[in-house]
Order: C-alpha cells, then sequence, then structure tokens
C-alpha cells in the first residue's frame, strides 16, 4: 500500500481527487479521521501539527523554588501527540504500507509537519521507503508532476523550522513566567511575552509616544482661483508651506491682478503595472478590501486547499519560468473574467511585471483554478477575484498619462497648476483596485492673462505620524525580519487578543505599554529587533545546513541567560513599574461613598468592582461572574457618577455592555428593595442619597448607623432591617428555585427560563417548597411539557422531603439507607411502623425509634412507642413458630404494626387483613393458635 500524508483533510481529499484520475475514490472515517483510498493508494490528512513540543515533565509549577523561570532555558523537550486519533491512523496504516509519500505544503512549517509524521511513521515502520511530493498549488498539473517527481524530505528545511519552535518556547515561556510572576499576575491575567511579539508591540508603543511627544507646528499655504471658459483653477504658490506667517501675508498682500501664464510643461508619465503578490502586498491589497490581515491570510488558506489560488505564504514576486501563465490565462477565459483575459491576451506585455524579491520555493500568489462567485460566497470571491485581476495586471501594459504644468506670476508672486489626465489606461482597465484621478487643466498658452477670483492663505498645522494599520505594520515587520511570511499576522492577532493592542489602526493598551516600559527599562534585548533578526538569519543558515540546529538553539540559551542576568537583578523594579502602570486599567472612576478610586478586581472567577478605601469603605458592586466574560474598563464615562463603563468580553462571544455599574447596580437592586412592605419613592431616595443600593446592605446595617443615615428612629431601621432580612430571603429561594429548575428543565429555543421563572412567580410559586406543592396544570402553564413537569414536581418533592427529614436530625447515612427502602417522605416516618421501617431498611429498631421520634416531634406530632433490639429479635422468633407464617408474611405483619406474639394476639383480623393482604381465616388461625 502507498500512503500520502497531505497536510490538512481538504487538502487529502483534493490530492486523491486528482491523482486518481478516473477510477473511484473511496471515503472512509476512523473515529472521525477521514481517509481517501483508490487502487493501492491512501491519502490522509494531518490538522497541521499533530504533535506539540513542551517542556518535560515537571516544569507546570509557576512558583516552584527549583524550576525557576531561568530554569525552563535548559529544560529539556518532548513531543506529545495533540490529535491522538490522526496520529493512531498514521501509525496503523504506515504498518501496512511499502511507501510512504509526505505531501504537506513546501515551506519551513509544512517541512516541519513533515518531518513530525516522518517520525510517527519511522517509530512504528523503520524500513519502509519515505519520499516527498512537493507543489505550489493543488491542481491536477501540479499535483501530477509534484508526484512523477518525488523527492527526499529536506530535514535540514525541517531542522530550520525546529530551532524556530525551540527558542520560541524558551523565550516565550521563561519570559512570560518570569514577568508575569513579577507583576503578581497569574490565571487569565498572565503577561505574555514572546520573541517576536514582543518587538512588534514595542513598534507600537514606540509610536504611540511619538504622537503623544508629538509638538504641531503651524504653517501657512497660499493659493489662488482663476477660472477660463467657465473652468475654475486652483493655482498654488510656488513657496510651498509658508513657516514665516510674516511671509506668507506678504505673498498673500502682492498676490494681485494681472495674473499672466509664464510657462506651460506638456509631459507623458508612465504609470506601472503592479508587481506580483507576495504574501505582503496581498495582505496589503486585501486590507483595502476592508479585510483584517488575519482574515485575508484564512480566506487565502482556504482558496488554496480548494485549488483556487496558489499557495498563498511566499515571498516571491517574481514568476518563475516554469510557471505556465498561458496555461493559467486559458484556465480563467468563459468566466465572467473572459472579456478581461481576452482583452489581456492581446495586449500582452512582452514580459510580466516582476519586484526585488525573488526566491525559488513558492511562485507568488496567482489563480489556479476557475471559479464562480455562486460557489465561493461574498468574501472568498473578494480575494479571489483580487488575486486573478492582480495576475492579469501583472501581464497587461503599463498605463500613460498626459501631465501639464503651468506657471504663473501674479504682478511678481509666482503660482502653479498641474493636470493630469490618462491617456492610456493599460492596466488600470483590468485591476480597478487603485483609483486613477484625472484633473484636467484647460489649455493655457504664455503670456495669456487671467482673472484672479480669490486669494486663500490657509493656517495649517503639522500632523503626528499615523498609528500603525495591521497591513502597514505587516510591512514594516517583514523590513525589520520580524517573524515570516506566515506568522506575521499571527502575532498580530495575538497582540490583540491578549489586550497589549486595541483598533485598527492599532494602539498599545495601558497593559502593552507597562510590558514594554520595564522590558525597555531593564532588557531592552527583549524589545529590540536585533534579536529576532538575527535568529531569522540564523535560520537561514541551518536550511543551508550551515549551521546545526543544536548551534544555534545554544546560541539564543546563551542570549536569553545574559537577559535572565539583567531581569533577575531588578525583578522589584520590574514588578513595581508594572503594577503601577497597570493599576489605572482597572480604575472605574470615585467612589460615591468615600471618594477614593473604585477598581474592578477579579478573584478566580468572580469578579466585582471594589473600593480602594477598603476596609474603611466597604462600598462595592458585585459583576456577573467571569465565565460571562472578564471585566475591563471602557472609554466611555457616565455622566451622572463620572464612572468609566465596563464591558464583558470573552472569546467567541459578544461582548456584552454592562454600562455604567453604578446605573446597572441600581437598577438592578430597585425591585428587590421594592419587595421591603416599608419602602416608597422617599425612603428609596434617601437610601440611594446615603449610597445605600441593596437590600443586602440594609440587612447587615447596625440599626443605629441605618437610622442615621436616613434620619429615622433606631426602631424604624430595626424594622427596616427585619424588612430587608426577609426580602433576602425570597431572594435567595427564589434563586434557588431558578437553579432547580434550570437543572431539570434542558434549556431549548423558544423556551426562556426567565419566562418560565415569571410565570411561576405570578402564580405564587417562588421556591422549591411551594414547586413541591404545586399542581402539575401550574407547571403546565409556565410552558413546561407534561413529562418534564412531572419530573420537575417529583424532584421537588424528593428534595423537601430530604431536607424536611434532614432538618427533623436524620443523618445523611441513614436517610439513603431509608430512600432505599422506599421511605422517603416525613409522614412516611410517622404512619409506618417501627418493625415495618427496621425490617424495609434494616436499620436498628431503636435506632429507628430516635429518628422516627424525632420527625415525628418535628411535625408536632405524637411518637409511637418504642421498641428495643432484643424484643424485636425475640418477637421475630415468637412469630416464625407459629404454624404457617414463614418470613414472607412476618414482613406484612410488620406493616400492620404487628411484630410479636402479644401484638398479634390481640389484633383485629379485620384491620389487619385490609393493611397487610393476609386473608381473615388466615389471621384467626393464628390468633387461635396463640391463645
Ligand atoms: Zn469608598
Ligand atoms: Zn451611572
Amino acid at each position: 500500500m502507498h500512503l500520502i500524508i497531505a497536510e490538512k483533510n481538504i487538502s487529502a481529499n483534493r490530492i486523491a481527487q486528482i491523482l486518481a484520475g478516473n477510477e473511484k475514490v473511496k471515503a472512509t472515517k476512523d473515529g472521525n479521521v477521514s481517509t481517501y483510498s483508490f487502487n493501492t493508494k491512501t491519502v490522509v490528512g494531518l490538522k497541521g501539527h499533530v504533535v506539540e513540543v513542551d517542556f518535560e515533565p515537571g516544569y507546570t509549577n509557576w512558583r516552584s523554588e527549583v524550576h525557576t523561570p531561568r530554569s525552563l532555558i535548559d529544560a529539556g523537550t518532548v513531543k506529545k501527540p495533540t490529535e491522538k486519533k490522526i496520529v493512531n491512523i498514521i501509525q496503523k496504516l504506515s504498518k501496512k504500507a511499502d511507501l510512504v509519500t509526505i505531501a504537506t505544503d513546501y515551506d519551513t512549517e509544512g517541512e516541519l509537519i513533515g518531518k513530525e509524521a516522518y517520525e510517527l511513521v519511522r517509530a512504528v515502520n523503520p524500513t519502509v521507503r519515505i519520499n516527498r511530493a512537493r507543489f505550489s498549488a493543488i491542481t491536477p498539473a501540479e499535483i501530477r508532476s509534484a508526484f512523477e517527481n518525488l523527492t527526499d524530505l529536506d530535514f535540514a528545511l525541517a531542522a530550520a523550522g525546529e530551532a524556530r519552535q525551540l527558542v520560541d518556547l524558551m523565550w516565550g515561556a521563561s519570559l512570560t513566567r518570569f514577568i508575569s510572576l513579577a507583576a503578581r499576575r497569574g490565571g487569565t491575567n498572565i503577561l505574555s511575552v514572546g520573541r517576536v511579539q514582543s518587538p512588534t508591540l514595542a513598534m507600537i508603543v514606540e509610536r504611540e509616544r511619538e504622537i503623544e511627544n508629538f509638538v504641531p507646528q503651524t504653517y501657512w499655504m497660499l493659493s489662488l482661483a482663476t477660472e477660463k471658459d467657465g473652468v475654475p483653477v486652483e493655482a498654488r504658490h510656488t513657496a510651498g508651506r509658508f513657516t514665516d506667517h510674516e511671509a506668507a501675508l506678504a505673498a498673500e498682500a502682492g498676490t494681485k491682478e494681472p495674473l499672466v501664464v509664464t510657462d506651460v510643461k506638456e509631459g507623458q508619465k508612465t504609470d506601472r503595472a503592479p508587481t506580483p503578490f507576495d504574501t505582503t502586498t496581498f495582505i496589503v491589497a486585501a486590507s483595502r478590501l476592508g479585510l483584517s490581515a488575519a482574515n485575508a491570510m484564512r480566506i487565502a488558506e482556504d482558496l488554496y486547499m480548494n485549488g483556487y489560488i496558489s499557495y498563498p505564504r511566499t515571498d516571491n514576486t517574481v514568476y518563475p519560468k516554469s510557471l505556465n501563465l498561458n496555461g493559467i490565462l486559458d484556465t480563467l477565459k468563459g468566466g465572467v473574467f473572459d472579456a478581461d483575459v481576452a482583452w489581456v491576451q492581446q495586449n500582452r506585455r512582452p514580459v510580466p511585471t516582476r519586484g526585488k524579491k525573488e526566491s525559488t520555493d513558492h511562485p507568488p500568489i496567482h489563480p489556479a483554478g476557475a471559479a464562480t462567485r455562486e460557489a465561493l460566497g461574498q468574501d472568498r470571491w473578494k480575494v479571489y477575484e483580487l488575486v486573478v485581476r492582480r495576475f492579469l495586471a501583472t501581464l497587461s501594459p503599463d498605463a500613460t498619462w498626459a501631465t501639464t504644468k503651468c506657471l504663473f506670476d501674479a504682478s511678481g508672486e509666482p503660482y502653479t497648476a498641474t493636470g493630469g489626465r490618462l491617456l492610456y489606461a493599460g492596466w488600470r482597465r483590468v485591476y480597478p483596485y487603485s483609483e486613477a484621478k484625472e484633473n484636467l487643466l484647460p489649455v493655457f498658452a504664455p503670456g495669456e492673462r487671467l482673472p484672479i477670483k480669490a486669494v486663500n492663505l490657509e493656517e495649517k498645522q503639522t500632523q503626528p505620524p499615523a498609528r500603525f494599520s495591521q497591513s502597514r505594520l505587516i510591512q514594516v515587520m517583514e523590513e525589520l525580519g520580524l517573524g515570516t511570511k506566515s506568522t506575521r499576522h499571527e502575532v498580530i492577532g495575538k497582540l490583540v487578543s491578549r489586550r497589549y493592542v486595541e483598533g485598527n489602526p492599532l494602539r498599545p493598551t495601558l497593559v502593552g505599554r507597562a510590558v514594554i516600559d520595564a522590558l525597555d527599562n531593564h532588557a531592552e534585548t527583549i524589545t529590540e529587533p536585533e534579536m529576532t533578526r538575527t535568529l531569522e538569519e540564523h535560520m537561514q543558515l541551518i536550511k543551508e545546513s550551515q549551521r546545526s540546529r543544536e548551534d544555534v538553539v545554544t546560541e539564543s540559551r546563551e542570549m536569553l541567560h545574559r537577559v535572565f542576568d539583567k531581569l533577575e537583578e531588578n525583578e522589584k523594579e520590574i514588578g513595581t513599574e508594572i503594577m503601577e502602570q497597570t493599576a489605572e486599567e482597572h480604575t472605574v472612576g470615585p467612589c460615591p461613598a468615600c471618594g477614593h478610586d473604585l477598581r474592578i478586581r477579579h478573584i478566580g472567577v468572580s469578579q466585582f468592582i471594589g473600593c480602594t478605601g477598603y476596609p474603611e469603605c466597604r462600598f462595592n458592586i458585585s459583576l456577573p461572574g467571569s465565565t460571562w466574560g472578564k471585566a475591563i474598563r471602557i472609554d466611555e464615562v457616565c455622566e451622572k457618577h463620572g464612572l468609566s463603563h465596563v464591558r464583558l468580553i470573552r472569546k467567541g462571544a459578544r461582548p456584552w455592555d454592562i454600562g455604567c455599574p453604578l446605573c446597572s447596580h441600581i437598577a438592578s437592586n430597585v425591585e428587590a428593595l421594592q419587595m421591603m412592605p416599608s419602602m416608597n419613592d422617599d425612603l428609596m431616595h434617601r437610601l440611594h442619597a446615603h449610597h445605600i443600593y441593596t437590600v443586602s446592605e440594609i440587612a447587615g446595617m447596625q440599626p443605629e448607623d441605618l437610622a442615621n443615615a436616613i434620619g429615622a428612629g433606631t426602631d424604624e431601621a430595626t424594622e427596616l432591617a427585619r424588612e430587608a432580612e426577609d426580602a433576602l430571603e425570597v431572594l435567595r429561594r427564589r434563586s434557588e428555585l431558578r437553579k432547580f429548575i434550570r437543572k431539570i428543565v434542558p434549556p431549548r429555543k423558544g423556551r426562556s427560563h426567565a419566562k418560565i421563572i415569571k410565570s411561576l412567580l405570578e402564580q405564587g410559586i417562588g421556591d422549591i417548597h411551594a414547586l413541591s406543592l404545586a399542581e402539575p396544570a401550574a407547571v403546565k402553564k409556565a410552558g413546561i411539557p407534561e413529562a418534564t413537569g412531572t419530573e420537575l414536581l417529583e424532584a421537588a418533592r424528593g428534595l423537601c422531603n430530604e431536607r424536611a427529614l434532614r432538618e427533623a436530625g436524620v443523618p445523611a447515612v441513614s436517610l439513603k439507607k431509608y430512600q432505599a427502602g422506599g421511605v422517603a417522605s416525613p409522614d412516611d416516618f410517622c404512619y409506618l411502623p417501627i418493625p415495618y421501617l427496621a425490617s424495609k431498611t434494616g436499620i436498628n429498631p431503636e435506632t429507628v425509634y430516635k429518628h422516627v421520634d424525632m420527625v415525628c416531634g418535628h411535625l408536632g406530632r405524637p411518637a409511637p412507642a418504642k421498641i428495643s433490639k432484643a424484643s424485636f429479635e425475640r418477637g421475630r422468633k415468637e412469630l416464625l413458630e407459629v404454624p404457617g407464617i414463614g418470613e414472607a408474611t412476618v414482613d406484612r405483619l410488620y406493616l400492620a404494626g404487628i411484630y410479636d406474639a402479644r401484638t398479634l394476639r390481640t389484633a383485629d383480623p379485620e384491620e389487619v387483613s385490609s393493611i397487610t393482604g393476609i386473608p381473615k381465616t388466615r389471621l384467626h388461625d393464628y390468633i387461635t393458635h396463640l391463645k
């Protein structure tokens, strides 16, 4: 069997379809992993990396004394499977294979993924031949040619990828731990530091600083308005920017008629057709269509995987000779691009355009297959069309512009105006993405006199440098050698998801700045692009087999140790600096009670807003748990309270805006306050004026304090506190009811728990006890279907019974035995005879008596007489001696309270028969025997 391993499931399927030709491909699913077979071949897809590198066991405890952050630098690493099912199937198939072909993407990452697959195969089959297929597009021509020219895995290329993986792990893990511990951050608040990430963040922070420190300069621009044949023309003073106001005013005053045309220069300008797309230029172009870098790459990868475009991770901007440009044009014929393709074929430039970078691994991004708008959907089509049109543009002739430059003289002040007209559209015909703005000037002749309609002196200010857009940042990262074509957009995505930067253009957050400032002050190596660039160069050397992986990793280790020398020396300062700077990030505004800062606090999964004046001031506002999203401060401020609005953010969910935390706090507690019988608008107003917003605050206050606060007597305050206590209890039970229902009634579309609870409350059912006494009709009215309703009521009864028995004092262990014996309610305890209870549960009758006595006492009912263990056992013997009475009959007699010869002798046969179902005549016989 010939096993072919592809990078992803989708590419595995396509490769199989292409290689099979007319043969039918059999798709099989094994534990959710698909395989595609035909002839003697089987194709299976990975999920990118199916193993990951991690530290050896023992390094998971962040606060370990032995395994300090620095110790991670030299820690051993292991490879662990992350996709067990795929690993299993690869190994199962490898055992049977007599040839294995690795067909992962062709670049450093793909080669490393291929090497991981290679190792998985080798582990179970040490002798099978393993080779490699390399292609840049998943199209029939490329795939067939790759499989006709199979080569070997490039271990040097894979080693470069491994070196990067190891270095990234070592830098990222050790520095992240060190900085987080220094700033006392843990859990979801850790401060991540990374080899590429930190220098990138530093650039964004640096730009923000430039913007803040920017001092605008005032300057003046002078222009005049004239016209010819009714066409208005604007001419600018040739001095351009006047930085001297006096000079500008003098030039303005000197601008007078006659305005004379002194010179007219006509010219032509070539407008070069754009160069082929590499990853960076593609991302920049896609960003003009409104796609973020990450989105553009995700869509491009999808299009590649489906054979529509070539591999989108490339640094190459020159079409290789081997690329069949005519073939691609033919592929695009017949569809929506038909007319454009025909035009390009007729007007083709002699050689396609070429950019500055040329590499041999992949060609520039180009279309690989024909597609339709319907098949791709809106966003994918947008990207596909961009790639197609760019390709067409690179084969199209340059555009030409006619240019005009006129010079004027206004009584000694020189002015100029320029015009441009598109003479020949060339590539612009097929590539409408960059605008061609024409500015047509009337025809002027030297010596001609014109009117001056107006003279404008405008005051302007120099502008600070612009913030980085995502695509601009990717360009700069490339120039600085930060990251690779495959990782740059991911690094930016991480900075956003870790809340180091926000918005587009990108702006650093307080935390982002704090981390970079601290690193800049104490270990600038981490934030400078130098170190990262060095590694990229070393990786190139590994690829060329000029350096070994170990060698490069060792050098990086040494560098990191030097960084730690500095960091450890300054650990305290680093921690303090970060903590002081980031405190502001959590500050919401002034406490209404005492004026100190209110701050968002996170403790485990719970979060709240507390006063920094604690413990003197106990003011606080509770927030939904962090499972609903992490609470952060946003820019909006409540006009009434001066507090920043709060938002809950959660990965993969829409943000939840709480708004002003105090407004929301007040609104959500009004209803509970109104549950207090004495509550009225005036009292509510007085409470709010003293920053008392919740019933629990009222219940928890000393009556004197409450009396003082609202200007009432102590008695009145005591009464209020009691009412608050009652309201709290009602609320507690209500919330318990809500949780109980949520547990039993599964949420379903169109059935909201809020609605169910509302209906139950309207019917006077406000807690589990009330629910246990409710009629099935009431539950049905609340929108719960009958079967679920029955289950709900039974569960409520069971819970209430159990609670009553516990309250009465029956211990949990015994309770289980009673329940197992079918004895569930307090009533059972009071009505069932002790011998019966004892025999049903196996509990000692004396203990049963104790329980029955407690339960009856609790319910205010009389308890039955006590039965000793000895008399119970003796009684059983006595009964069994009566002819005709066996074990089964004894147990039935217990139900009627008969447990010995005496109680049987004095029993009323009729009554006993009705309880136990033993025929009256037989009972008569027993009794006669005893008498
Ligand atoms: Zn306070
Ligand atoms: Zn407010």
